[in-house]
């Protein structure tokens, strides 16, 4: 018993399929992804880096503090022009810290974004989001900040969320699934326990960047990339760590 109405549409979430590469595609049509990031830089690279093998064709990192460990390809800038009407999908939230001017500066670009880790704590009431295109990704504490102590099953407080805040839900854990704000609710298959390691939920967010920036909609690019991440993790291997799980990416994209 998943207690939601008998009439709502739900399924379990499955392979899914990617939008076809065009022959004449440039790297800006592949989705342009661009990160914000914060205090602590670690986490939003393994986020870009996801990003990238998703398959878009360029990420961005705007940074104000170098950050190491990125391949040449992501590109890290000062300042954030995030009125680039390139831009497919903006990421704010991995390693952020506590800098409430950065999740406003992304919610003045009328560009989808997801919203991961400490920008959820940040948002304040989930109904400052209702008119933006956005992606929620919390865990169960960061739902709990946002949405408060409320009743029912981790269904429903999921569905109530996606309706108050207009927004798409993955609500994570051991049993993720994801929301949206008409209703439409998917369970993502069973994934391994070792996901539970530091780095894979930054994983996870900058995967449906990428997907969002392919041009997938927001509930179907959460629901794709909570099944990549499920099936990457099981390609890497039980001791896998975040950026084990970012190379093994494009494995499982190449099994479907
Ligand atoms: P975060 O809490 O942001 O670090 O994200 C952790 C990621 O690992 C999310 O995608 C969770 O759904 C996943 N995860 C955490 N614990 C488990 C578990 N016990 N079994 C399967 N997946 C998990
Ligand atoms: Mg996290």
């Amino acid at each position: 018993d998943i207690g939601i109405d008998a009439g709502s549409a739900w399924f379990e979430i499955g392979a899914p399929d990617l939008p076809p590469l065009e022959p004449a595609g440039h790297k800006y049509s592949r989705g342009l992804v661009h990160c914000l990031a914060g205090q602590m830089p670690g986490a939003i690279a393994l986020a870009a880096n996801a990003a990238a093998r998703s398959g878009a064709g360029y990420v961005r990192v705007s940074t104000s503090l170098p950050i190491d460990g990125l391949p040449s390809s992501i590109v890290q800038t000062g300042g954030a022009d995030l009125q680039d009407e390139r831009i497919g999908c903006i990421l704010v939230g991995p390693g952020l810290g506590d800098v409430p001017q950065v999740l406003t500066l992304a919610l003045t670009a009328p560009r989808p974004i997801v919203i991961d880790a400490d920008a959820i704590g940040l948002v304040g009431e989930p109904e400052r989001l209702q008119g933006h295109d956005t992606i929620l990704t919390p865990h169960e504490g960061e739902f709990r900040k946002l949405f408060g102590e409320s009743e029912g099953s981790k269904a429903e407080r999921a569905l109530e969320a996606a309706r108050r805040s207009q927004s798409v839900i993955v609500y994570k854990g051991p049993d993720t699934l994801v929301a949206s704000p008409v209703g439409s609710l998917a369970f993502a298959p069973p994934a391994p326990a070792w996901l539970a390691t530091a780095g894979t939920g930054d994983v996870l967010s900058g995967m449906i960047a990428a997907l969002r920036a392919r041009g997938l909609g927001p509930f179907d690019a959460a629901c794709a990339a909570v099944w990549l991440h499920g099936r990457a993790a099981e390609v890497a291997g039980s001791a896998m760590i975040a950026d084990d799980l970012v190379e093994a990416i494009p494995l499982a994209i190449a099994e479907l």
